[in-house]
């Protein structure tokens, strides 16, 4: 069995450069070639080709070579729209949670200004109480004996599917109606806001204070406590 292949504690990061067979022995650059070339073969495809191509366009489209040096232009809600363009996609689809329903609304009028058609399906569209799903009554968010429609991320996935939607944007599902959004989902999809209910959707702030006022998160505790 091969050790674990562990980019993120990578000290050398030679898969930048020409030098590419220098990393560590776990360094999947030298001891995966076999999937790399067949995942290669995948690019081949006119479809991931051409979305291919254009993402690194986008990539390379996001940054300012100013004389001062180099700087980022683009926030992401720009840039998803410019993508969406780039492929040539005329209908978006939207799947947003309840609790994001400003945030879908301004996404919207955002898109639709840019001469999108947008279609957006909310996370409770359906209204299936989360009886259905097993969930108890001790375990509704409002309490014993209310009714809580339940996230329905397939839902979500198979009315945009239906509608034809040529590209579908996640707006704050939780995490896990995400996964299964994007695994139901027919069209490629991206995330515009992941769910962080703490830092405000920006996840990111879980890890630069996780050596201060979160460090909390570093705890060690086994998998099954
Ligand atoms: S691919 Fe190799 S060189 Fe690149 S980060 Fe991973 S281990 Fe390091």
């Amino acid at each position: 069995m091969d050790e674990n292949i562990e980019c993120a504690k990578c000290m050398k990061i030679v898969c930048r450069s020409k030098e590419s067979d220098q990393g560590p022995p776990n360094c999947p650059t030298k001891t995966k070639r076999d999937i790399i070339q067949q995942a290669l073969t995948e690019y081949d495809k006119p479809e991931v080709s051409e979305f291919a191509r254009q993402a690194s366009i986008q990539e390379f489209e996001c940054y300012m070579n100013l004389p001062e040096g180099m700087t980022p232009r683009n926030p992401r809600v720009e840039e998803v729209a410019q993508f969406a363009k780039k492929m040539g996609y005329k209908k978006l689809g939207i799947a947003s949670c309840i609790g994001l329903r400003h945030e879908a609304e301004t996404l919207t009028t955002i898109l639709e200004n840019r001469g999108f058609d947008v279609v957006s399906i909310c996370c409770k569209a359906g209204a299936i109480p989360k009886e259905r799903i097993g969930i108890t009554e001790e375990q509704k968010i409002a309490g014993p004996g209310k009714w809580e429609s339940m996230c329905n991320p397939i839902t979500q996935a198979e009315i945009l599917n239906n509608e034809g939607t040529e590209f579908n944007i996640v707006v704050g599902l939780c995490v896990g109606h995400d996964s299964l959004f994007i695994k139901y989902s027919q069209a490629p999809v991206t995330v515009l806001i992941v769910k962080d209910r703490v830092f405000g959707h920006n996840p990111v702030m879980g890890l630069y204070l996780s050596g201060s006022y979160y460090r909390k998160l570093m705890r060690k505790e086994p998998l099954d406590s």
